[in-house]
């Protein structure tokens, strides 16, 4: 494509366009700038090219509306995607500039918690690279997910301003904004015949203003877009308050609107029911819906066929209001009948669950749904009494508590989940498990009444990023052995298996890790100060912190090995590196405590000499896209560890099956689907299965005081929270050692400490053996292949969405 003599000549242009100066004199972040300029000319006619063939094509495009995109940088991906990342490469090496201080100048957008972030993103760049159309609908947060820093061992939040600089990769398109309205009265305004107009009046309008990033496929000419919405107050400041000198209140509207774009709600599972939550979820479902009507209509097309021309899928239940808003504007806007509006609405839209967990479970108060949205509110009350009467007459339910359960609005709240299933034709849950427990558990009353309705669509991963791009040295050993082909179609991966008892191969993976290890031992050093022992085991837990996801579990096993080793500095264990990263959300106390601890435990275990640094304990900070991409290459060992039922896929568990670690886990989530591909040899699995602890569930049965008074591994481990032997106030852990032993361990810790003591074991006496290691490593990554996002979006386009690819699924 491009040769390297255009890339420096445009790239050296570029330099004196923006800043005038030459490659000498240049600063990084001007190197950095005009690249990325560059990179913004060789993408923009693809990007102009690509939706000029989507409309022309006529085909069909999905909208995926999410609360969360968690990207990820874009500089080096967009080299990549262009594949021109090795000519700069190059061409920087060349001049004396190291590609990493260049990378290092872009500030990683926080736009997202995290899994559910990151997939939003995975399945905009599988569409992008599959060249099907497909666009996602955001919000541009001001702030993204806080920074996190880690004071005396105990996590503290800073703002994330990640826009100070400015975005370089976004477009701005003033022009398009709209226009979202929040409170007011509605009107009955009498039309004849019994049937009513509504008429919105009182209203505050704020604009929303579109700011797009292209979404550049995998070497191929499609570019698609990200439109992220922020707001904008449509009044200006307010000259009659300034002239009295009330200068706070003069900028006192401007500031209330920006509001709902300025900060991104640092959880993602525990739901509270916040006002500027609502509008940030009213403001994203408005303007994407309003954007996308307008083009329809643009292109000349009927509305009444907007299912044949539009998905839109909601990303968990945050967007659920698009079922109502969709319904607003049909039938006040275009005159639709309620059952003509119906039809289309519940045609076009489809609905991923993401949890079971009941806290995050998203509801909102009756009073301030209807205070801010009145329209819809209306609309809703008008779906759920539509609905109810259905049950009773078209589906005979006619027990008032199974009604209660079907219900969209009850107990004074509005259910988001209930609506969503209600007026969509989809309903996905994210690996084979999760879809199971909704449709035979948590939602079953939902499936009795839809059960066409309800789908699996188990979660995707980048393969090009997690593993072409986070791991070239495993990359290019992949490519000797099986060629490119795996690079478009990753199940091609598993040809990798014929080289399972070749030594030679079998080394050079194992080199190639122990590659990634010492870069990632130079990374801790560099991030923490602490030294740590590449030839150890690189075991891993990284993800938010969370009981149900069990840092707990592994701190506390951590701390009873300590504990042995102390007793027994001479016992045979293969030294450990025990890495965790995470953050928590700011308000969740116990979260931040299990921070402290692993940090307090860290301190102590790296600064014992007498246990001769057979374990090393690491806690990364600020963990993002940019962390878990020096991680991931460099783990053997996979922490998947959360109580069974609570985690709906995971998807770091297949980041690292991927880059050949071996997973440690509970059966839980995609965690089963991982041990159905890489068989039971290649994995380690431990504790409770999904029965028991729906049994254990069912009975109350378990009892963790018991457990704790009866065994004495257990009750040691867990007394050395509140012994003071971590060098700590004997007070410090004792919240951690109540949910534990107090208020019943709700996430089973105790109950599986034993089960997981010998996993980890077992885990130990694999490692011993170097040959069948790297056997497992490379079973792990032959296996991989089949979560890529690639295959989960091509069975949304398929069996959800009814979209296409417009190309022959060929690259350049
Ligand atoms: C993949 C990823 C996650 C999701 O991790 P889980 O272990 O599946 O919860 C979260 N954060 C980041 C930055 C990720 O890359």
């Amino acid at each position: 494509m491009l040769t390297k003599d255009v890339f420096v000549t445009e790239y050296e242009k570029m330099l004196y366009s923006i800043f005038g100066d030459d490659f000498e004199e240049s600063t990084i972040q001007e190197k950095y700038t005009a690249l990325c300029a560059l990179v913004k000319i060789f993408s923009g006619k693809r990007w102009h090219a690509t939706r000029r063939k989507q409309e022309e094509s006529g085909e069909k495009a999905v909208y995926y509306f999410s609360m969360e995109f968690l990207t990820g940088k874009f500089l080096r991906k967009n080299l990549e995607y262009l594949d021109v990342y090795d000519i700069a490469e190059e061409y920087f090496e060349e001049r004396g500039v190291c590609m990493a201080d260049l990378l290092d100048a872009e500030h990683e957008p926080g736009l997202g918690n995290g899994g559910l972030g990151r997939l939003a993103v995975a399945f905009l760049d599988s569409l992008s690279s599959l060249a099907m159309p497909g666009h996602g609908y955001g919000i541009r947060y001001e702030k993204g997910l806080f920074q996190q820093v880690i004071d005396n061992g105990a996590q503290r939040e800073k703002p994330d301003s990640w826009l100070v600089e400015g975005n370089i990769w976004e477009r701005k398109m003033y022009q398009e904004k709209l226009e979202v309205r929040f409170g007011g009265r509605i009107l009955y305004i009498p039309k004849g015949g019994n049937k009513y107009t509504f008429k919105h009046v009182d209203y505050q309008t704020v604009y929303a203003v579109p700011y797009d990033i292209p979404v550049l496929g995998f070497r191929n000419d499609n570019v698609n877009t990200l439109r992220l919405w922020g707001a904008e107050s449509k009044d200006d400041l307010n000259l009659v308050e300034f002239g009295k000198g009330n200068v706070c209140g003069a900028f006192e509207q401007i500031n209330r609107v920006k509001s709902i774009s300025q900060v991104l709600y640092p959880d993602d599972t525990t739901y509270d029911g916040k006002r500027l939550r609502l509008q940030q979820e009213y403001f994203l479902v408005s303007s994407g819906i309003q954007d996308i009507l307008r083009n329809h209509l643009r292109l000349e097309r009927p509305l009444a066929k907007l299912p044949e021309y539009v998905a839109i899928h909601i990303n968990d239940t945050h967007p659920a209001m698009a079922v109502p808003e969709l319904m607003r504007i049909l039938m006040d806007e275009y005159n639709f009948e309620w059952e003509d509006a119906w039809r289309i609405t519940v045609k076009t839209c489809a609905f991923t669950n993401h949890t079971l967990l009941a806290e995050a479970m998203e509801t909102w108060d009756v009073g301030l749904y209807r205070e801010l949205l009145p329209r819809i509110w209306q609309i809703t009350e008008e779906i759920n009494h539509r609905f109810v009467h259905a049950l009773k007459s078209k589906y005979n339910v006619q027990d008032p508590a199974k009604l209660e359960k079907l219900s969209i609005i009850k107990n004074n709240a509005v259910h988001m989940v209930n609506i969503a299933i209600v007026g969509t034709h989809s309903i996905n849950g994210v690996a084979k498990l999760h879809s199971d427990l909704l449709k035979d558990k948590e939602l079953n009353h939902f499936y009795q009444i839809y059960p066409e309705r309800f789908n699996n669509k188990t979660n995707g991963i980048i393969h090009r990023h997690w593993l072409l791009s986070a791991n070239r040295g495993l990359t290019s050993l992949v490519r000797d052995l099986i060629g490119d082909d795996f690079m478009t179609n990753p199940r091609e991966l598993h040809k990798l298996r014929a080289y399972e008892d070749d030594p030679a191969v079998l080394e050079e993976i194992a080199k190639i890790k122990h590659r990634n290890k010492v870069t990632m031992a130079t990374y801790i050093h560099y991030t923490t100060g602490i030294t740590v022992n590449p030839y150890s085991i690189f075991d891993m837990q990284a993800k938010r912190i969370h009981e149900y996801k069990r840092q707990l579990l592994n701190i506390l096993h951590v701390m009873h090995l300590y504990k042995t080793l102390k007793a027994n500095p001479n016992m045979d264990i293969t030294p450990r590196t025990f890495v965790f990263a995470g953050k928590a959300a700011p308000g969740y106390y116990i979260a931040k405590e299990i921070i402290k601890l692993i940090n307090t435990v860290a301190k102590t275990v790296n600064n014992d000499l007498t246990i001769k640094e057979k374990i090393k304990v690491v806690f990364l900070k600020n963990y993002n896209v940019s962390v878990a991409t020096n991680m991931i290459p460099a783990a053997d060992v996979s922490q998947q560890i959360s109580t069974t039922t609570k985690e709906a896929s995971g998807t770091s568990n297949m980041k690292y099956m991927m880059n050949g670690a071996i997973t440690l886990a509970t059966l839980d989530g995609a965690n089963i689907e991982i041990r159905d591909e890489v068989g039971e040899e290649n994995i380690v699995l431990f504790g409770l299965k999904a029965d028991e602890i729906h049994e254990l569930y069912r009975t109350g049965s378990y009892d963790s005081a018991a457990l704790y008074n009866s065994d004495q591994v257990i009750r040691e481990t867990v007394n050395s929270l509140i012994s003071g032997e971590f060098h700590v106030s004997q007070e410090e852990f004792r919240a951690i050692y109540d949910t534990l032993v107090k208020y019943g361990d709700k996430f089973f810790v105790l109950k599986d400490f034993n089960d997981y003591k010998r996993a980890q074991a077992t885990i130990n006496d694999l490692y011993q053996d170097e040959k069948q290691w790297a056997a497992m490593s490379l079973r792990n990554t032959a296996a991989s292949g089949v979560f890529s996002s690639d295959y989960t979006i091509q069975r949304y386009a398929k069996e959800i969405w009814n979209i296409k690819s417009l190309t022959d699924g060929k690259g350049w």
